[in-house]
């Protein structure tokens, strides 16, 4: 690996993306100018550029700078976009915490053999995006942006299989219209439990059982996936990384051990990255997460994307399906219990944390 790459990447054990989280990425750097002045540089500006002057697309972020891969020839150019004219606002109310983020088309212009700059980012067709956790305002740390598929990576073990970050992944996405998989890794581990059935025949989302390191059907999920940019999100160990190396049928992803202590995953991805995959698919890889925070949902608008609640005929209007309401029959779905947790979280809790 080139010296230059080497840099962004961080070490195998590195707490994920938290250098978006500095200050001087949220504030805009102070830049020295000829005269040596100094003059704060405001990264976020002006308005998105609409997609016909787009050239290329984000492939990679580090703290700073990114890739750039052009749509001319396909080669990728280390782009700043400090400097660039790039939109704050992200629809949620919140600020954006990196300007840009993987799959943004991009106006960038050239300024070096392998470097260039962003002069605009252009209209976005969906964002997934979280709100950055531990913070007193609302920061949207945007995961990926012009998403065609979703795809929520779970295990069977090693760790646990956590329904209450699918259903926060799956909420995020209903909420932006970007159709769902849950893919459930490691079936060589499958003991009697089957906890991810409670997702199977619910509409707007499929489920694919397969192991990435016996490389069982995963045809059958590089041929749904084909043609599409598809972003992979899952809790840290879940196997995301081996997954993607058995999609590609390469090492590009690096893969991590599970913790044997607390059979949690330690973090190997520590960027954001897009690479080519199967059938003309573009696979997203994103650092593995422990938690999953909510933005723009309210305790009103939860039960929306829920879609097996939508058949509930209960006799309070607009009821938010607590227990104890009159002739509420949601306690009888198999995901209310998640649903009271989030629910809980919204109403009593921190909602950017998600922790579950
Ligand atoms: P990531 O953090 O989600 O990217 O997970 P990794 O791909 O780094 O994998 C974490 C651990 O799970 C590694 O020890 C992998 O060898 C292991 N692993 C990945 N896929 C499978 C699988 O299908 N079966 C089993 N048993 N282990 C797997």
């Amino acid at each position: 690996m080139a010296k230059r790459d080497q840099k962004f990447r961080g070490k195998s054990d590195a707490v994920i993306d938290e250098w978006l989280d500095h200050n001087q990425e949220r504030a805009g750097k102070v830049h020295s100018n000829k005269k040596g002045k100094t003059k704060k540089v405001n990264p976020y500006t002006s308005e998105f550029l609409p997609l016909s002057d787009s050239n290329g697309t984000v492939v990679e972020v580090h703290p700073g700078v990114c890739r750039v891969k052009y749509d001319a020839t396909q080669e990728t150019l280390l782009c700043n976009y400090r400097r660039a004219s790039v939109h704050k606002d992200t629809g949620d109310g919140g600020r954006a915490r990196s300007p840009v983020a993987i799959g943004d088309r991009v106006k960038a212009t050239r300024t070096g053999s392998r470097d260039g700059i962003i002069e605009g980012l252009c209209v976005r067709k969906n964002i997934l995006s979280r709100p950055a956790p531990g913070r007193d305002e609302v920061i949207i740390h945007t995961i990926a942006a012009n998403v065609d598929r979703l795809v929520i990576v779970a295990s069977v073990q090693e760790p646990e299989f956590s329904p209450g970050l699918v259903d926060r992944f799956w909420i995020t996405a209903q909420k932006q219209a970007i159709p769902a998989i849950l893919v459930i890794n490691k079936i060589d581990l499958l003991d009697q439990r089957q906890p991810w059935s409670i997702y199977e025949n619910l509409p707007g989302i499929d489920v694919f059982c397969l192991s990435a390191k016996k490389h069982q059907n995963i045809d059958a999920l590089a041929r749904e996936l084909s043609g599409q940019t598809v972003v992979f999100c899952g809790h840290s160990g879940v196997g995301k990384s081996s997954l993607l190396n058995a999609l590609t049928e390469q090492e590009s992803q690096r893969v991590g051990q599970v913790n044997d202590f607390t059979k949690k995953g330690r973090h190997t991805t520590t960027t954001s990255t897009v690479i080519d995959g199967p059938y003309g698919s573009r696979l997203m890889d994103t650092p593995g997460i422990r938690s999953f925070g909510l933005v723009g949902i309210t305790p009103e608008s939860l039960k929306d994307f829920y879609p097996e609640f939508a058949t509930l005929e209960c006799a309070a209007r607009g009821c938010l399906h607590h227990l104890g309401e009159p002739d509420c029959q949601a306690g009888t779905f198999a995901r209310h219990e998640t649903y009271l947790r989030i629910l809980d979280s919204l109403e009593n809790g921190d909602p950017r944390e998600g922790l579950d």
